[in-house]
């Protein structure tokens, strides 16, 4: 019998949606002008093409078409976000506050500028993953000048309350940043409505193509500006200099356009077929949730089983099943995933724990299967696990001591 692919890492990257890539064909051979040419049909039209994107994509947060500069995707977003409002406002103030489970594109963009001299707060997240609105505040110094909060976090889905941090950067007059990748286009953001000033996204994560994305920059209440991080020809309001990927920003407009129109839908369904993976999966011993349950994302779940090493469990089913595991790969030593460690989980259960992140076009079968193959890994890998044997007979496994060799 052959292998199944079942596809659950859409917040690595989504498909992306065929209704996308029927409308960026076009714009490969037929329609291939350069949108900064200006003396002729060719450029027009490419122009036209980014210009209409470019309301879809603004129309899908609420926005005005003035405010969205496209970029390479959200890493690059994320980097003139940081890095333009820094140089921007410096002379204001050198100090940014963060949080410690934010996306790397946003932490190393901070341990960057902080070899530029900017004082960076890396704040702490509560059990849940929630970042605590009085700890964020008291946070806030003469210096500060902008907050950069994730709206939803990639490996649990939690949410953050980002009406109440709007509410606080008001107050204090700071500028607040949110990197959206995994919240637009799967829930309703506004950012105007809640007082975000600057907002990174990619049309990757929303069933557009990869290699485009924008950023969000507010131009009224206040007009807000950063500095090109990328310079050139002056493209994208001086913003974001080079020549326009223009099928990719056709792809993203079009995405934007589906997810306005289909997201309830997506996340109600997507939100049941979570739901009952979560219920499945949870008939198992010894298995927790991360993250607040209450405040998530509805297409994602992040489960720790205890004493099953998420990486060895994947091979159980031979791959079939496209997951990822709280170990992240970097320099080939498996290092626990920083997000879960900083919700408080032990090396242990960040090691057990995997992300499924469903999609729209995820199906209840392949949930059902799921539910079976990852269920049947975990009994068999608690099977031949002594730790796990001895976990069962009482044994307190922190009161051991393990012999060197
Ligand atoms: C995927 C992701 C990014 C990076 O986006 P790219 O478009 O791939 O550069 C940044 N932030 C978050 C939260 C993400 O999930």
């Amino acid at each position: 019998m052959a292998l199944k692919k079942i596809y659950l890492d859409n917040n690595a990257t989504t498909p992306c949606d065929p209704r996308v890539v029927e409308t960026m064909v076009p714009y490969f051979f037929e329609h291939h002008g350069n949108a900064a040419s200006r003396s002729h049909p060719f450029g027009w039209e490419a122009e036209e093409a980014v210009d209409y994107a470019r309301e879809q994509v603004a129309n899908l947060i609420y926005a005005d078409s003035k405010e969205i500069i496209f970029t390479s995707g959200a890493t690059e977003a994320d980097n003139l976000a940081l890095k333009g409002a820094y140089e921007m406002y410096r002379r204001k103030g050198n100090h940014i506050i963060t949080l410690t489970t934010e996306h790397k594109a946003v932490i190393d963009t901070c341990h960057k500028l902080e070899k530029q001299g900017a004082e960076i707060t890396f704040l702490d997240v509560e059990r849940d993953g929630l970042v605590d609105l009085k700890k964020l505040e008291a946070a806030i110094k003469p210096n500060t000048i902008m907050i950069s909060v994730m709206w939803a976090n990639n490996e649990t889905g939690v949410i953050q309350p980002m009406k109440g941090i709007g509410e606080i950067c008001k107050k204090h007059g700071v500028l607040f940043f949110s990197d959206g990748t995994q919240a637009v286009g799967k829930i309703p953001t506004n950012p105007r409505e809640l007082g975000i000033h600057l907002m990174a996204f990619s049309a990757h994560k929303m069933y557009g193509p990869k290699g485009v994305g924008a950023l969000y920059v507010s131009r009224k209440n206040p007009r807000v500006k950063v500095t090109a991080q990328v310079d050139g020809g002056g493209h994208e309001r001086g913003m974001r200099s080079g020549t326009l990927n223009v099928p990719g920003i056709v792809g993203f407009g079009k995405a934007a356009e589906i997810a306005k129109k289909e997201m309830a839908q997506d996340a109600e369904r997507l939100s049941g077929l979570r739901d009952k993976l979560e219920k499945g999966l949870c008939q198992l011993e010894e298995t927790y949730i991360n993250g607040n349950v209450d405040h998530r994302m509805p297409h994602v779940a992040n489960i720790s089983f205890k004493h099953v090493e998420g990486e060895g469990l994947m091979m159980t089913f031979n791959q079939e099943i496209a997951l990822s595991s709280g170990s992240a790969c970097t320099s080939a030593s498996l290092e626990p995933s920083y997000v879960l460690i900083a919700l408080g989980l032990g090396d242990d259960l960040a090691h057990s724990s995997l992300r499924f992140s469903l999609g729209r076009f995820s199906t209840e079968e392949e949930v059902d299967y799921t539910i079976e193959a990852i269920s049947k890994g975990v009994n068999h890998m608690r099977d031949l696990s002594p730790i796990w044997e001895m976990f069962k007979e009482g044994v307190d496994l922190t009161k051991i001591e393990w012999s060197e060799h």
